[in-house]
């Protein structure tokens, strides 16, 4: 274990002499972050270390506008700042496997062309909001972020799926930290998902989006949003799945309170 501290120290100096020259300007970035919902919990020597995470994502990450838009600075940054809002106590080293993430200025179409078991071969064409892709990148409207819509939140949504895509599959369950338990995990957002799959298929009003019913990776990822933009709901409506979720973002939004 003693030869890994030469290499942690070495990543640590790599980081500072980064931040020297890519730390986000502050007048761009207090800005950023007072506005977004998602930060609001955050202390604020969280937000001074989002920042330096921020900044390192802005560097090591390709954010490219498409569709005609214009990728202003703030827009960068706001991009980096909620990216990173799941990631604050994880470390970066969560998003490594990708590289760019891709903006339209609104809904986009995505095509999927795939050979289903019977060999039939499809070719769709689907409305999306935001997607992410094993190893690829992710792809979000930039509308939906500046809405700003309470509760919503596109970015952590294809981050959520990321982190869930780090064992391969899109199954609603990341990769978990020693000190927690699959089988809690499991039961705690699966009868949450089948409860709200049954709502959703009655036509009763849902406390998160009915989208969530969609199956367990849209389940957690939506769940990542309300936990992290509307956390006293999260845990108002499902207790256990607020409190998993608090394990494994290594964060509590919600606060001690009851
Ligand atoms: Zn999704």
């Amino acid at each position: 274990m003693q030869a890994l501290a030469p290499i942690r120290l070495w990543r640590q100096w790599r980081r500072r002499r980064i931040l020297d020259h890519c730390l986000i300007d502050a007048e761009i970035w207090w800005p950023v972050v007072e506005s977004s919902p998602a930060a609001s919990h955050l202390t604020d020597s969280d937000r001074w270390h989002l920042r330096d995470l921020a900044s390192l994502f802005l560097h090591e990450k390709s954010i490219e506008p498409a569709g005609g838009l214009e990728l202003a600075d703030p827009m960068r940054s706001r991009i980096a700042c909620e990216a990173c809002i799941p990631i604050l106590n994880l470390g970066l080293e969560l998003y490594r496997n990708w590289y760019s993430v891709i903006v339209y200025p609104g809904e986009f179409i995505a095509r999927h062309r795939y050979v289903d078991e019977a060999g039939v071969e499809h070719d769709e064409r689907e409305a999306r909001l935001g997607e992410a892709w094993e190893h690829g990148p992710v792809v979000i409207s930039w509308e939906d972020v500046a809405a700003g819509e309470p509760g919503f939140n596109v970015i952590i949504h294809e981050m959520a799926h990321k982190l869930d895509l780090l064992d391969g599959a899109t199954n609603g369950r990341p990769p978990l930290h020693a000190d927690m338990e699959a089988r809690v995990w499991t039961d705690a957002l699966g009868s949450a998902y089948a409860e709200h799959e049954r709502q959703v298929e009655a036509g009763l009003d849902t406390a998160i989006d009915p989208y969530a019913a969609e199956d367990p990776g849209e389940f957690f990822a939506v769940a990542s949003e309300v936990f992290f933009e509307s956390p006293e709901l999260l845990r108002d409506v499902w207790p256990q799945v607020y409190a998993q979720l608090a394990l494994y973002y290594r964060q509590n939004p919600a606060g001690a309170g009851p």
